[in-house]
Parts: structure tokens; C-alpha cells; sequence
């Protein structure tokens, strides 16, 4: 079923027009592009990219930014009509909880941020009693912990209300690509985390996806920007974390496709970008974002809160 169609024409204006980076709100250009793809593919939407949305990189804080990208409602009403089917993923998030395992010791709690059905909670109930979600709705699937808390809302809020009782860790698995104002992102970051806390980001990386056909990464209706290492790090500086590590990865959803189908993919895309992209429309899959084909092109980003109390290096 086509949703695109049953919007209303006021629902199908709700766009808006970016004009400074959204980051650092310079109106310096260090390169841009047009976006190529002419529809977004949405849950079971499709919707018309409108003409002229480009993508810009911020020639001063490197932040890669849509000119024309749908208000808060429109994204909030197709989620609300697909979400049966958004989001929903068998990947286990082994790597992700070895990594935090690797950083913090003994029992610890967590929130989730953009938790969709739980998945990534459900993986942590063994080492986090207290496991919390924010999302934009309480999916049907989604249950948190007993003594967790689920905080309705956009993680880019200004006013968000939530228990003020911070976490040792805050996951945002493909979270930063959707900020629609990454300085209210990164405030309310920087309160959920406990001093001494973990953060941890999944997001595109800016660098590697430029390399590729058409952006495709930005081809996805609910990407309006995209990060590469220089513009975290200085995110990271300017909200008082330390970096832990940053590293590439493929993204999560290409880990779980079957290994052959997954090679098959990228073998099809790496022969010819164009022909992938218009077997997959023909197909009547998403026609304009590929599963991350062939690429590392994510980043992984392990963020520490600085604690200002502890002055001597931890025994
Ligand atoms: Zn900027």
C-alpha cells in the first residue's frame, strides 16, 4: 500500500529549507552536489525527492548537510504508519557489546537511543539491569526494564523530559544521520551520560560514502546529514568527551543478510553502480539505497564523558 498517497497536501509541504550548517550554522561551502535520486523509499512509501534538495559540506565544521528535508511531522506520521516493518533486524550487536564490555566493568546501565523494537536492549539484558529507550514513539514490540525508563521524544529536543538520572552508557546505533539539530543532540548526550560514561555512535561516514555513486547514504528520506571523523571529533571537543576510538565498519543491516547474498550485492554493485540501482527499482526494492554495498562505510565512534572529580588515572 501506497502511504505517500493518503497524505494531505499540507503533510506533502511539510519540508524544510536548510540554509546554514545545522551544526555549527556557518553558511560556508566547502563542496556540494545535487542528490540524484528522484524518489525516497519509505516503509512501504514513495515519496518525491523535491527538486533541488542538494547536499552541501560545511566548509568549516566538515559536516555534510541535505538542503531540503521533511519537517519532524511528515517523518513522525510515516513512522508511526510503517513501523511494523521499520527497523526490525535479527543482528545480534555481539561486536557492539564487546566493545562496551571491554570499557566498562561490573553490572551498568544503559539507554538505548532510537531503541525501534528493543533489539539492542534485549541483547544487553545479561550485563545491564537497568536498560532504558528514547524514541520518537513506544514501538509495540519495544519493552524496557523494570527500572528502566522509556523518554518519549526526539534525541534533538530542547525541552526533553526524562528521569535526570544519567546512565553509564548511551548508544545511538544510526541515530546521527537523522539530527535534525545536532547541538540539542549532543547537550542532552552529554546529560544522559554519567561523568566517566561511554558513548556510543553508528552513523555513515561522510568520507567513505562521497566515494560512492549518487551518495546513496543520503538517498534515504530520514537522512538528513552525515558525519565523517573530522566533524565527531570536534563535536567531541565541543561537548567535553574524550575519544576512545573511531573505526570504520560495514553497516549492521549488511551483517545480516545471508553471506552469499550480501557478496552477490556488492560484487553487483562494485561491477556497475548504475545497473544495481536499476535492478533493485525493478525489482521494486528500495530502488535508491542499496544495503551499504561493498563498503566500511559506517563508523564506529567510542566517546568517554570527561570527569572533572577524578584527577588521578583509574587503578
Ligand atoms: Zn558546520
Amino acid at each position: 500500500m501506497d502511504h505517500a498517497t493518503s497524505l494531505s497536501f499540507a503533510e506533502k509541504t511539510q519540508w524544510l529549507s536548510i540554509t546554514a550548517c545545522p551544526y555549527c550554522d556557518s553558511k560556508a561551502i566547502a563542496s556540494e552536489a545535487k542528490l540524484a535520486a528522484r524518489f525516497y523509499n519509505f516503509g512501504n512509501s514513495r515519496i518525491p525527492v523535491p527538486i533541488g534538495t542538494g547536499l552541501v559540506q560545511c566548509g568549516e565544521c566538515s559536516l555534510v548537510y541535505k538542503t531540503i528535508i521533511p519537517g519532524k511531522g511528515l517523518l513522525s506520521k510515516l513512522t508511526a504508519a510503517t513501523q511494523a516493518s521499520l527497523w526490525a533486524s535479527n543482528y545480534d550487536h555481539a561486536a557492539e557489546i564487546e566493545k562496551i564490555r571491554s570499557e566498562v566493568r561490573g553490572e551498568f546501565s544503559v539507554i538505548d537511543i532510537g531503541a525501534a523494537g528493543g533489539e539492542f536492549l534485549n541483547a544487553m539484558a545479561p550485563y545491564a539491569q537497568r536498560r532504558s529507550a528514547l524514541d520518537i514513539l513506544h514501538f509495540e514490540r519495544l519493552n524496557v526494564s523494570a527500572n528502566g525508563e522509556f523518554i518519549t521524544g526526539f534525541l534533538d529536543s530542547p525541552n526533553l523530559i526524562w528521569s535526570e538520572y544519567p546512565y553509564d552508557v548511551v548508544t545511538a546505533f544510526d541515530i546521527f544521520e537523522h539530527l535534525y539539530d545536532p547541538k540539542s543532540a549532543l547537550k542532552n548526550i552529554a546529560k544522559l551520560v554519567k561523568p566517566g560514561g561511554l558513548v556510543v555512535i553508528e552513523t555513515g561516514d561522510a568520507s567513505a560514502v562521497r566515494r560512492t555513486q549518487n551518495w546513496y547514504y543520503m538517498t534515504l528520506f530520514e537522512h538528513h546529514i552525515c558525519w565523517s571523523p573530522r566533524s565527531i571529533a570536534r563535536a567531541a571537543e565541543d561537548y567535553g568527551f574524550e575519544i576512545i576510538s573511531i573505526e570504520n565498519k560495514y553497516h549492521k543491516g549488511l551483517l545480516t543478510v545471508p553471506k552469499a547474498t550480501g557478496r552477490l550485492k556488492r560484487l553487483a554493485y562494485e561491477l556497475s553502480p548504475r545497473g544495481y540501482h536499476f535492478l533493485q527499482a525493478l525489482g521494486g526494492f528500495d530502488g535508491s539505497t542499496p544495503l551499504s554495498p561493498g563498503l566500511e562505510d559506517h563508523l564506529r565512534v567510542i566517546l568517554k564523558k570527561s570527569d572533572p572529580s577524578r584527577r588521578r588515572p583509574p587503578k
